[in-house]
């Protein structure tokens, strides 16, 4: 997941510390080392992972022969995504743009996009909110002012390869470059995906994170994200976590992803096994529309949370998407029923061929006015912009400070009303 970073000091250009590897979770691992054995079952089809009837007839229609056996082996999903022009063609109806920008298409962040999350999509409307988020668009190849290919500047931050340390206490470890489908307005697209051989870090590199790691003693939280961390199997992800809760220091880790979310089926009973065992861990969501709140969803997130996972959501501002408070407040809602805690509402990030995707910063504003005090208060993100050059995040919030009057300071409610609190020494509102 691309949205959190972190801080430090060494410039190394992160896209060179990247190497090629053939597609997805199920690509050849020839030039990666072993890793631990597990003695966990194998890859198991989970027979009882629900399927809705639209995903059931999608499938029907779109990939006759495929049984519920396969649809649910997250495997099946990686390796079956739509990722040409030729089987978007076959499955959306393109529009003349579409199907323009997506021929044209060269380098990072390719159309990516399994098969339970096309089922979610409008088949025959360009303007669907999901299917604009994965097919390109010729909005990607117009570069606006004030766009970068890496406008946090994590390249600058990046003190091992794969790792960002940014802020003073956490750093944000890149553990892959594979996504089980590839967001549009994704911060990483310089990095995420690749047509010929999907980037993927080795674990040598990854042993050199662990060095730095294990050296800066100031570390006490480490955030996994990428691409996505359960793009991996369970045995190297099993190693990974292993590996990082041996250093002491590290009190505890993160795991951004949109797996659970794009692709549900990946939380089988063996990954939440694996992740019990590393426990406190959290996990950050990448949800975008109350159009992906499903009942496969609420399996996959009710496991994660069943596993004692603390779950919070991390939400991109998308013009035309989601960028109005009743598609936000349906989300926030979905999210707690779903035992997501809405935690991010991100301004997205102005990569190169964003402005398409950007609302103003009022449009959040807008959207918190209408959450705060309306409902309750765990459905109410935190918004903030994550600052170019590498500034971190800063949060936005409505001012509720509306003056002073003597001793007594003026607060607005989320009525817009106004009330007096005693205050005789205070200087706020003067
Ligand atoms: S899931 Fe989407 S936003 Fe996250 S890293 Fe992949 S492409 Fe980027």
């Amino acid at each position: 997941m691309a949205f959190e970073s972190a801080r430090g000091r060494i410039v190394r250009p992160l896209a060179r510390t990247l190497r090629q590897h053939s597609e997805g979770a199920a690509a050849p691992q020839s030039n990666r080392a072993p890793v631990a054995k597990l003695s966990l079952p194998g890859p198991k089809v989970e027979l009882r992972f629900p399927i809705s009837s639209d995903a059931r007839a999608f499938y029907r229609r779109f990939f006759p022969g495929t049984g519920p056996n396969e649809w649910n082996d997250w495997r099946w999903q990686m390796r079956t995504r739509i990722r040409s022009l030729e089987k978007l063609a076959r499955i959306f109806r393109l529009s003349e743009d579409e199907y323009a920008a997506v021929a044209r298409h060269k380098g990072s962040l390719p159309v990516g996009i399994t098969p339970y999350y096309a089922s979610l999509m409008g088949l025959t409307d360009a303007s669907e909110p999901l299917r604009r988020t994965h097919i390109t668009t010729g909005g990607e190849y117009a570069k606006a002012p004030g766009e970068d290919d890496d406008p946090l500047s994590e390249d600058h931050d990046t003190v091992v390869p794969g790792l960002v340390h940014r802020y003073p206490d956490r750093v944000l470890f890149l553990v892959t470059g594979t996504c089980s489908t590839y967001c549009r307005y994704c911060t990483r697209s310089r990095l995420v995906g690749n047509p010929g051989g999907e980037y993927q870090f080795s674990k040598s590199q990854w042993e050199q994170a662990l060095d730095y790691l294990a050296a800066h003693t100031e570390v006490r939280d480490v955030l996994l994200s990428g691409g996505d961390p359960l793009t991996l199997s369970d045995d190297k992800l099993d190693w990974l976590l292993g590996r990082l809760r041996a250093i002491r220091h590290i009190e505890f880790i993160r795991i951004g992803t949109k797996m659970p979310v794009a692709t549900p089926q990946r939380v089988t009973r063996a990954l939440t096994r694996v992740l019990k065992k590393h426990h406190p861990l959290w996990m950050s969501l990448h949800f975008t529309h109350p159009k992906e709140l499903t009942r496969e969803v609420a399996e996959a997130t009710a496991r994660l949370a069943d596993a004692g996972i603390p779950l919070g959501s991390q939400t991109v501002l998308l013009k035309d998407i989601n960028d109005n408070p009743a598609t936000m407040t349906t989300l926030m809602h979905g999210l707690l029923k779903n035992r997501v805690k809405p935690y991010y509402l991100y301004q997205c990030d102005p990569i190169s061929g964003s402005a398409h995707f950007r609302t103003g910063v009022d449009k959040g504003l807008e959207i918190l006015r209408a959450l705060r005090g309306h409902t309750t208060g765990y459905a109410t993100p935190i918004f903030c912009v994550d600052a170019p050059g590498g500034g971190g995040k800063i949060q936005l919030a409505p001012d509720p400070v509306a003056g002073r009057d003597g001793d007594y300071l003026l607060l607005k409610n989320f009525e817009g009303k106004i009330f007096q609190y005693p205050d005789p020494n205070g200087a706020l509102g003067r």
